[in-house]
């Protein structure tokens, strides 16, 4: 073994990557070892770094939950002092809620987390898994202390990224800002955006806070469907914190007085609502309309530029570190992971 290879811990959660199609190429998981199938499908890795892989769970992305998050924090933690770098295999669908989430639980990285996973298995003969783990391995060697998603060649802040597509190889999206870097003939980073490598003696333990609350609840809204007043209830009595994405800057129906009721009652509850927008650029701006003011005057919290993802994660941790309920709108625009504030040019 050459000790001079950077090391890499690299933690598998499930997803299509380690999938494999059958007959009717639909993916299924299979339970064959996920290391030997990497040393047999990508021997150039041990080219990179010196790997050492440890199976987290082999789920659909679609279950992944705050557990998990927990779990994959803590190993990292744990494990700090033995890795240059982190990769995490993950499935796409939920593979930008679960870079929020690790944005925000680990705090002052010094080393890079990088998260990839694949649209096509590795096992098949077109995949994207190969080029994908190569370049997350490599980017993982880097010291660019940051959560990043690494896929389909681009380099994606973890907090500033969304699934775009779930038939094209490019699944991803940059929200709000330019990507990180690419994988081209070489390397590139933007210098100005990406955080730089941290050398090693520098390379300390990050803080780790893994507080959250589960209980949200997200919903798109649309124009001429009310809120029933028995689903009003329901989510008063059940979730403690309320996520709505309205249109354009944050505007929502008024003429319907029942998304005005929600709010009104959620605020007399102190339960923190948060309005984001189904646009996929721009910022909330609640002061715009009197479609976004009313609410404002109810207590709700603008959602700022933060992808859907992101300000679900974001409300969740607000929630499980307990923050005060008058500290709410601090909380939501002060950026803890680069998460929001300033727009810079795509
Ligand atoms: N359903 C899969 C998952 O997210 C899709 C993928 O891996 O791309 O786990």
């Amino acid at each position: 073994m050459n000790t001079k290879l950077p090391r890499v811990l690299v933690l598998h959660t499930g997803g299509t990557f380690a999938m494999v199609l059958d007959p009717k190429q639909q993916a299924t998981k299979q339970d064959k070892s996920i290391l030997a199938m990497l040393h047999a499908q990508v021997p150039e890795l041990s080219r990179i770094a010196e790997i050492e892989l440890k199976l987290i769970s082999n789920i659909d992305s679609s279950d992944i939950d705050s557990s998990l998050w927990s779990q994959l924090a803590q190993t990292i933690h744990n494990s700090w002092e033995h890795f240059d770098g982190v990769v995490i295999i993950h499935g796409t669908d939920t593979m930008a809620y679960t870079a929020s989430a690790l944005s925000f639980f680990l705090a002052g990285l010094t080393k890079p987390v990088v998260l990839t996973g694949s649209q096509r298995p590795l096992s098949e003969l077109r995949t994207d898994a190969r080029a994908n783990i190569i370049d997350a391995v490599e980017l993982a060697t880097t010291g660019h202390p940051e959560v990043m998603i690494c896929f389909d060649s681009v380099v994606y802040r973890g907090s500033r990224v969304t699934k775009r597509s779930s038939e094209h190889l490019h699944a991803f999206a940059s929200h709000h800002t330019p990507p990180l870097g690419h994988f081209g003939v070489h390397f590139t980073v933007n210098r100005g955006l990406i955080k730089p490598a941290v050398a090693k003696p520098q390379r300390h333990q990050p803080s780790l806070d893994t507080r959250i609350c589960e209980q949200v609840f997200v919903l798109d809204v649309v124009p001429a469907a009310p809120l029933a007043d028995e689903l009003i209830q329901a989510l008063l009595n059940n979730y403690k914190g309320i996520l709505l994405r309205g249109f354009g800057v944050g505007n929502l129906p008024l003429a319907n007085k029942s998304w005005l009721h929600l709010a009104e009652a959620a605020n007399k509850k102190e339960i923190p609502l948060v309005i984001g927008s189904q646009c996929q650029t721009g910022t909330i701006d609640l002061q715009s309309y009197e479609n976004g003011r009313a609410f404002a005057r109810h207590g709700a919290i603008s959602g700022q530029n933060m992808s859907l993802e992101c300000m679900t994660l974001k409300l969740m941790v607000m929630l499980g570190r307990g923050v005060a309920y008058d500290s709410r709108h601090e909380f939501f625009a002060t950026p803890l992971a680069s998460e929001c504030g300033e727009v810079l040019q795509q």
